[in-house]
């Protein structure tokens, strides 16, 4: 039998690209627009980056790692997440003495080990951003209004953004124990994971696919914030108010990962079933002195990439077809254009042929279906005469080219446009 990819991982096959690479393209160009360059970290780290710093209580760390040991016997994790990765390059390269904000981009594949279902796989792509640097609540706004204006530019809308605060380690602590105290009678009714995180990180009990719908009477952390983290979020929220950036407070929004404090945030989708959460992020004021560097505010999003994807509207994006087909009538015709193919192609012309040397009639439609605008025939005849033939494929129109000048002639027609 053949060999078929691994479960949970999927092909993103040509037909696919053109959405992919619309996505990219304008995922890049409005993040370096805001100034944010991009950086490539490594898709495996050592497993202790990411056990310290998403958190050994996550369903990440706990459950859905790909971990082994490599041929050192060094434990090795490929990276579920992008944010550890890029803190560990910021304080490995000392990048906050460069600047007061270092703003980070990236995007590729992350890897978790998840019960493979629509919009859930092993290996996923995200996109993603680190502003590091500042706790100012305006670099809060920027990264929420970059994610917004992306959602704008490839036209996917009906989303809304959720914001919460987590607070920080100043006023996290009371808000824990109101809830703990919230969850104990309930607590024999909750899942496993539930009584367990109960133990170690209750807020996260809030953020149960099982049981998250049971607490909608419970405290919230807004009520709980110090006086810093309760002013870094009302400027939050006139700052969205101000440049027009709907959002919806929810109260009871908490995140997987442990390193968040204060501003959370989701884009959620209502018909995307469980897997609604399109893109998550939040600030995580702690997280770089956790791995060693200096004490640095950070806040960051990440999209999922397939999730964007099928929300996305194809209609509007143009597949890149060939601007000409090169159809060569015969094996010396065949022979004949090999050299026009490569000036061709060389001086930047997109060209598309299919060496088979098969008849006029078979070849129109080969051409017909590679979208190109123009087909450029050359037989026998041609070649003896010294002229290829320009083909409109929709007008129909045919004119000859001198084969002595084709190459400019091209040019001017093909690339001008
Ligand atoms: P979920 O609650 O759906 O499990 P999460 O909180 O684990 O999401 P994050 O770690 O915040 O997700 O990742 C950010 C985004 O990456 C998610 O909002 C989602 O769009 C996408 N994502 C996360 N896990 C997967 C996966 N296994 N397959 C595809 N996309 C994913
Ligand atoms: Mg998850």
């Amino acid at each position: 039998m053949a060999i078929q990819a691994i479960k949970g991982v999927k092909d993103i096959l040509p037909a696919d690209m053109p959405l992919w690479q619309h996505l990219e393209a304008t995922a890049r160009k409005l993040f370096e627009d805001y100034g944010f360059s991009e950086i490539r970290v490594p898709v495996f780290e050592y497993t202790e980056l990411f056990a310290r710093s998403i958190g050994v209580s996550t369903d990440i760390v706990e459950k859905e790692m790909y971990t082994f040991e490599d041929r050192d016997g060094r434990k090795i994790t490929l990276r579920p997440e992008g944010t550890a990765g890029v803190v560990r390059a910021f304080v490995e390269h000392k990048m906050y003495a460069e600047s007061q904000l270092t703003r980070l981009y990236y995007m590729g594949p992350m890897f978790r080990h998840e019960r493979p279902q629509k919009g859930r796989y092993r290996q996923f792509y995200q996109i993603g951003v680190e502003a590091l640097g500042l706790d100012h609540p305006h670099v809060d706004i920027e990264v929420l209004a970059m994610l917004h204006a992306l959602f704008t530019r490839i036209g996917v809308g009906g989303l809304t953004l959720q914001i919460n605060s987590l607070g920080d380690s100043e006023c996290r602590g009371a808000y824990r124990d109101a809830l703990k105290s919230y969850l104990k009678a309930k607590l024999p009714t909750l899942c496993g994971d539930c009584q367990r995180r109960y133990e170690t990180n209750p807020l996260r009990v809030l953020d149960c696919k099982v049981d998250g719908d049971k607490f909608a009477d419970s405290p919230i952390m807004l009520d709980y914030l110090c006086t810093p983290c309760k002013e870094h979020f009302e400027t939050v929220e006139a700052g969205l108010r101000k440049l027009d950036i709907p959002f919806e407070i929810n109260p009871r929004l908490v995140r997987g990962l442990d390193y968040y404090t204060r501003t959370t945030f989701e884009l959620v989708m209502g018909h995307l079933g469980a897997q609604n959460t399109v893109a998550a992020g939040g600030r995580y004021d702690g997280l770089v002195r956790e791995i060693g560097g200096p004490a640095t505010g950070g806040i960051g999003f990440a999209l999922g990439v397939e999730r964007a994807i099928s929300l996305m509207n194809s209609t509007n994006i143009a597949r890149p077809c060939p601007a000409l087909f090169l159809s060569a009538l015969g094996a010396e015709a065949v022979a004949f254009a090999l050299p026009i193919l490569h000036d061709l192609r060389s001086a930047g012309i997109r060209v598309d042929t299919d060496y088979s040397g098969s008849s006029l009639k078979s070849q129109m439609k080969k051409a017909d279906k590679s979208g190109a605008d123009l087909t450029l025939i050359i037989g026998e005849q041609e070649i003896a005469n010294g002229k290829a033939i320009l083909r409109n494929m929709q007008t129909k129109e045919q004119s000859e080219l001198l084969l002595a000048t084709l190459k400019e002639d091209l040019k001017k027609r093909l690339l001008s446009a």
